[in-house]
């Protein structure tokens, strides 16, 4: 019921008014609530203000909403303390405009910076809110929204080999928007998502209150942990449950080609992935490559892999599940958790840890114009549809 009333709460404070300037009476309203009124000019900005541009697409990741036609909004403000976000949800109620909440701004229709209602709003950009606090001996992390995924495990890497995050494997996604949204990655068959593993939060909600788990309830706890951002409140700060991995772990890729075989091997996996022991992730990336027998453009599919123990402990296991991939030790590497991350982002190997704290990555999920959409097949898809679909 108390998530469902914070939604209505939101939406009907967010209403346009007929202010004809909303931006000065709302820059007005914040500086009576800002406790030091210089750090308006350096937090908040205006359309007129020479940094706006390069602020607002500083972590928009989708050009196709990022055109000149893309609705932008009146101010942008970059808090630096709880208190700043909770001046902008009361000034965003006092002048009826609607409010946008931006962590990692990685969201595939833009959702954090731009609208598609013709209403006057502003974004909160949580930018300058990224610490992240790990107790290695409790095995637990606070981290704020504005951290990026990457800089999460960085962090933990940088304090022990044996722990980590169940995590998306994008490394420049946002925090806030991906536990809010749920957070895919590597140890999801193992660990679950992300949110599965959130154990607290601190949440600004409509009212301007910071609310942690106890004050929150249950419900809007369970709501914020992948019913979706943006809706429930601002969700400052989480803090999470580490999980156990071993220091070591496998890697490996191997590729097929149509004429290799690859229609049929991506038809067998769908039986075998999902069996595989929960300490196996396996994916397939599909891609158009030139043959190395012809030259000809031909498909490739290439079967990649993160296994939470050794070489040793893999082949084997490879040997009776899915021999038909003809896994070899030369497909293998052996490398920490959180270089697996770098390995599956297909960095070259032996790049640095510190490449996670990289907020420019280019892929074609990012810093580029796309349209992502997922989907889960109920049962496998027959062969000759594979076939035609790798035509
Ligand atoms: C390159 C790329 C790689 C990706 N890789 C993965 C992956 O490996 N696994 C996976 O599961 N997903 C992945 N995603 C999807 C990603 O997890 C979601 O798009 C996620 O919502 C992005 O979070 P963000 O903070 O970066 O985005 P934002 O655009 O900042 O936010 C996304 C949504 O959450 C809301 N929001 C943001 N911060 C807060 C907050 N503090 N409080 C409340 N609401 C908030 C926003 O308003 C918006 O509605 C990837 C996306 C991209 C573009």
């Amino acid at each position: 019921m108390f998530p469902f009333l914070i939604v209505v709460l939101f939406s009907l404070s967010w209403k346009i008014s007929d202010s004809t300037q909303p931006a000065e009476e709302f820059l007005h309203c914040l500086s009576l609530r800002f406790h030091n009124s210089s750090s308006i000019s350096e937090l908040v900005y205006t359309q007129h203000n020479s940094s706006y541009s390069s602020v607002l697409k500083s972590s928009a990741q989708n050009f196709r909403l990022s055109t000149p036609s893309t609705p932008t909004p009146l101010l942008i403000i970059t808090p630096l303390h709880a208190s700043h976000i909770q001046a902008t949800v009361h000034c965003c109620k006092k002048h009826g405009l609607q409010l946008r909440i931006r962590s990692g701004g990685h969201d595939f229709e833009g959702l954090s910076y731009t609208t598609t209602y013709e209403v006057p709003f502003v974004v909160i950009d949580l930018l300058n809110l990224g610490s992240v606090r790990i107790n290695v001996e409790k095995g637990t992390a606070w981290v704020e929204s504005g951290a990026t995924v990457g800089e999460l495990y960085y962090e933990i890497a940088k304090r022990s080999r044996t722990l980590a995050v169940p995590a998306g494997i994008g490394h420049t996604v946002g925090v806030g928007g991906h536990l809010s949204g749920g957070g895919f990655g590597l140890l999801f068959r193992k660990y679950g998502l992300a949110a599965d593993n959130v154990i607290d939060a601190r949440l600004i909600d409509v009212k301007e209150r910071i609310l942690d788990r106890k004050s929150m309830g249950e419900d809007l706890f369970w709501a914020i942990r992948g019913g979706g951002g943006g809706s429930f409140g601002v969700v400052l700060a989480w803090k999470l449950k580490l999980v156990a991995v071993p220091a070591i772990v496998t890697v490996f890729t191997v590729s097929k080609t149509l004429e290799q075989n690859a229609t049929k091997l991506i038809h067998r996996w769908q039986y075998i992935a999902h069996k595989l022991p929960k300490e196996i992730h396996m994916s397939i990336g599909i891609s158009r490559v030139k043959s190395n027998e012809n030259e000809k453009m031909t498909i490739q599919a290439s079967f990649r892999a993160v296994f939470l123990g050794s070489i040793d402990e893999l082949l084997p296991l490879m040997e009776e599940k899915f021999p038909q991939l003809g896994l070899m030790k030369e497909d293998c590497l052996e490398m920490s958790w959180a270089e697996s991350d770098l390995y599956f982002e297909q960095f070259p190997i032996g790049a640095p840890l510190e490449t996670l704290l990289g907020r420019n990555h280019k892929s074609a999920l990012s810093k580029s114009f796309f349209k992502a959409k997922s989907d889960f097949v109920k049962q496998p898809i027959p062969e000759m549809v594979v076939a035609q679909v790798l035509q």
